[in-house]
């Protein structure tokens, strides 16, 4: 699905387009259209799944068409002033092509400047439950027109104590308007609250990523850290010359082996967080388009992005949540094309691994300790490493299919 064709306008397709995304992401492909349509909802969403542009942009769409007010017409809370000002940016960046007023409010710093910003007018307020109650309880701000209402990671307004705040914030807005509310869980806290606060809603819950086990053939190699880096070399030298998306926990460690890789005269592009989404597109297109044999990605950077069904993922580092690992999983056996995911795991590593083993309901990964053995080997017999080379691959042919 291509973002064109959700019900959006021109103004905010040009942004998402400068933006540099192409498809929109599950939540926000359910949650678009409902929204436009002026539907109450509730839904389950974690940060990075693309759900701050899923609420912010039919809020641009509807207040672009209802031209610039003098008080907020709408109002998104969210629990911490880096998520606020998170949230202030996609609003800003989402509503570049329109002249929609954005202001973010919150704590800890004065609140002058935000009291003289509120003076001039603002069409879209991004605050913090507390900062939002003091600057209405100094007559600074008027709840009354909003039309549009957002509580942004409502589970952790609950965790953080807000919830009173949050609620007596609900109690000060006028009954006709529009609600959104987003949680990483639906427990039974955020349902009653859904419940009390809002008239009639839509669930939208974008189910855990589902993998097709079957085409999916899982290797975790036990390997000591400081062999990862050979294990790698051979494994590209003696596996499949297949496309390879090798995910690693930190942009350095992203940057070293894209660094090792080009040594070795292989075709290599690099995403993470300290490219440019211009970067980061195109080295994806020009993964996409076979000009590069491998991609390294950290996670932040990959999610949100399409990228294709591919033969084989690498692990380099063993992902720090499971849902990660399911994650990096579910970008290949695709479409009923068989897949290989190798993880790389080190001693440091292992306690990570138990919840990922939780997660797949299964022992289906099959194990080598080659690589970890080899430096004990090497240790104790002086020999040199390449010749235990052979030792892994061995053991991998009497592997799970
Ligand atoms: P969020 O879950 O809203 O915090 O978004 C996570 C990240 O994904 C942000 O960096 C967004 O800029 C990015 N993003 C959101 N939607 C898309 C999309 N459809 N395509 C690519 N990136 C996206």
């Amino acid at each position: 699905m291509l973002f064109s064709s959700l019900p959006l306008i021109q103004p905010i397709l040009r942004a998402v387009d400068k933006k540099g995304y192409t498809t929109p992401s599950p939540i926000q492909e359910a949650a678009i259209p409902i929204i436009v349509e002026g539907k109450n909802v509730l839904g389950r969403a974690e940060t990075g799944t693309g759900k701050t542009a899923a609420f912010s942009l039919p809020i641009i769409q509807h207040l672009n068409e209802l031209g610039n007010k003098r008080h907020p017409s709408a109002l998104i809370l969210a629990p911490t002033r880096e998520l606020v000002e998170q949230i202030k940016d996609s609003f800003l960046s989402y509503g570049s092509f329109t002249n929609l007023r954005v202001l973010a409010v919150y704590g800890g710093i004065s609140d002058r400047p935000q009291k003289q910003k509120l003076a001039k007018g603002v069409d879209i307020l991004v605050a913090t439950p507390g900062r939002l109650l003091d600057l209405i309880n100094q007559k600074s701000l008027m709840l009354k027109f909003i039309t549009h209402f957002v509580i942004d990671e409502a589970d952790r307004m609950f965790d953080m104590g807000f919830i009173l705040d949050v609620t007596k914030i609900m109690n000060m807005l006028p009954k006709e308007k529009q609600t959104m509310m987003f949680s990483a869980t639906l427990d039974r806290e955020v349902m009653n609250l859904a419940d009390e606060h809002i008239g009639d809603y839509e669930v939208i819950d974008v189910a855990k990523e589902k993998v097709e086990l079957n085409h999916i053939t899982q290797q975790l190699f036990y390997v000591s850290k400081r062999n990862k880096i050979q294990l790698l070399k051979d494994q590209i030298k003696n596996g499949p010359a297949v496309q390879t998306l090798i995910f690693t926990r930190t942009k350095h460690g992203a940057d070293q082996l894209a660094t090792i890789l080009l040594d070795m005269k292989l075709k290599v592009a690099v995403i993470h967080g300290n490219k440019s989404q211009q970067q980061r597109l195109r080295a994806l297109q020009g993964f996409k388009a076979n000009r590069f044999e491998f991609l390294i990605a950290t996670d932040v950077a990959a999610r949100g992005l399409d990228i294709p069904a591919l033969p084989r993922i690498i692990n380099y580092d063993v992902p720090e949540q499971a849902d990660a690992y399911i994650h990096r999983m579910g970008r290949t056996g695709r479409a009923g094309l068989t897949g290989d995911v190798y993880t790389y795991c080190s001693k440091e590593e292992r306690l990570l691994l138990k919840p990922i083993f939780k997660e797949l309901e299964a022992p289906l990964i099959s194990t080598s300790h080659a690589y970890e053995e080899i430096v004990e080997v090497k240790k104790q017999q002086s020999r040199p490493f390449a010749k235990k080379q052979g030792g892994y691959k061995s053991r991998l042919s009497g592997r799970k299919r």
